[in-house]
């Protein structure tokens, strides 16, 4: 028999009236295990089942329920507009929706079933094939229509075991965190992991400051935009300097931020860089040297290289290991593409991998990487200038087509009190000459995602 997924969870020593709290309700281990046994008995069979996931006990019930029965779980963003969840919905072929608030789902294309995480009933089916599909979980929708990745238990349990090991992550630790529950980052590291740990979780149901500050936790997560609003909040920042371990991930946390957090909260944060397909794949170890820019080393089970390299160090990062998906969902050209004729994923992202094995994500390879008069200039470099001025809040730099430069750069930010000739001269005198904006353009805010992700597709005038 195979041995289950969530170990924890199955284990009465350590448990207690708030092992789990979401968003102010909490509730030990084993009822979490029969609210979650009471989901599985009424999905058992089901071909997929799709999960509005709010911040709530009852959509970690449903997803533990979904992983119980071994039915695939399809985690739906609670605010899916109709397009959205129809996308979601008729691609996946779920057929059940689970959700504590049937009435917030007005739905016509699919069952709606009502969790209450105060229900208890035991589940005695046996422990799913480690090769099963536990979870189809869609891409961020950066680039493109949101793709859903397949994502089989095997990939799961090695991803949160190479984490534990590279965090010493244990059953001691405090989780905290408020960050979505239909992403990798906020469901499979930030619930699914203290579940297969066994550490007490604290799910703040927002990720604000206060919030972080309050819950007294000793291994906290967040996207840099959680961690950029923790550093312009000294009394909060200060309080978390008794935690163990800071961590960021989803997109590229600012330099500018990371040394501001280190100020106040007398440690650096650890970085980490995943994919949706990939799970959490390198990451800065708990005892290893954090620097600002990197994301640190290959977790175990996990091998990365540089393809396609100019001879600059930088190129396409590929990796290979036990924690990939197994493709996407109905879309076998798009899942043969992402794969090297050698068997390795490429994951889009440009990035250096240094002497010392630590890793540099410079950025997507198709937002990115603006070629310019002949130059290749990395998008996240001119940022980083452009945050280092004080007046600069956000910013987002992008590649336009020019008639004789193949590509202009041209900036985005949030700033006050600054104009674009100083901004360009300021870059102009941090970086190249050839790498500084041609055009600064001022927004009121970046256009972001829920997980703090600028979407450079949906900047005014591209
Ligand atoms: P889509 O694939 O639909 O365009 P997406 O790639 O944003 O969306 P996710 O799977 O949620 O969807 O995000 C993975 C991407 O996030 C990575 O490919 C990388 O570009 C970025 N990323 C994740 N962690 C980091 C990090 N620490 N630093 C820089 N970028 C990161
Ligand atoms: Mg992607």
């Amino acid at each position: 028999m195979s041995t289950p997924l969530l170990p924890a969870l199955h284990r009465s020593e350590g448990d207690s009236p708030d092992a789990v709290t979401v968003a102010g309700r909490s509730c030990s281990r084993e009822q979490l295990l029969g609210a979650a046994g009471a989901v599985a008995r009424r999905i058992a069979g089901a071909p997929a089942v799709a999960v509005r996931a709010d911040a709530s006990l009852e959509t970690v019930a449903s997803v533990v329920g979904g992983l119980l029965a071994g039915v695939p779980v399809v985690p739906l963003a609670p605010d899916a507009g109709p397009v959205e969840r129809g996308h979601v919905l008729r691609d996946s072929g779920a057929g059940l929706l689970l959700t504590a608030e049937p009435r917030a789902v007005e739905c016509a294309e699919i069952e709606t079933v009502r969790v209450d995480a105060a229900e208890r009933a035991d589940w005695t089916g046996t422990e799913p094939d480690p090769d099963t599909t536990a979870m189809i979980l869609y891409t961020s929708g950066t680039t493109g229509s949101p793709k859903g990745a397949l994502l089989p238990r095997r990939a799961l349990a090695a991803d949160l075991d190479g984490l534990a090991e590279v965090w010493q992550w244990t059953a001691e630790d405090t989780l905290v965190h408020g960050l979505p529950l239909f992403h990798v980052h906020g469901l499979v590291l930030g619930v699914l992991g203290a579940l297969r740990t066994g550490s007490r979780l604290v799910h703040t149901g927002r990720p604000t400051p206060q919030a972080y500050a309050e819950a007294a936790g000793s291994l906290y997560f967040g996207v840099p935009t959680v961690w950029s609003r923790v550093a312009r909040d000294p009394d909060a920042a200060r309080r978390l300097s008794g935690a163990r371990l800071l961590v960021s991930g989803s997109a590229p946390l600012p330099g500018p931020v990371f040394r501001d957090l280190a100020a106040l909260t007398g440690q650096q944060p650890v970085e980490r860089y995943g994919m949706t397909e990939t799970l959490i794949t390198v990451a800065a170890r708990a005892d290893g040297p954090r620097r600002p820019g990197y994301v640190g080393t290959p977790i175990p089970g996990i091998e990365t290289r540089i393809a396609g390299e100019d001879g600059s160090g930088i190129g396409e990062l590929q990796l290979t290991g036990t924690t990939l998906f197994t493709g996407y969902l109905g879309r076998p050209e798009a899942t043969a593409e992402s794969f090297t004729a050698d068997g390795w994923f490429r994951t889009g992202d440009i990035a250096a991998i240094e002497d010392d094995g630590s890793h540099r994500i410079v950025g997507r390879s198709s937002t990115d990487m603006i070629k310019s008069g002949g130059y290749r200039i990395g998008a996240g470099e001119v940022e980083n200038a452009l945050l280092d001025h004080p007046a600069v809040a956000e910013a987002a730099v992008v590649g336009v087509e020019h008639p004789d430069l193949g590509q202009e750069i041209v900036a985005y930010v949030v700033a006050d009190g600054v104009g674009e000739r100083e901004l360009i001269d300021f870059v102009a005198g941090h970086l190249s000459v050839h790498k500084r904006p041609r055009k600064v353009r001022f927004l009121d805010a970046l256009p972001r995602n829920a997980m703090g992700k600028p979407q450079k597709r949906l900047l005014p005038g591209l």
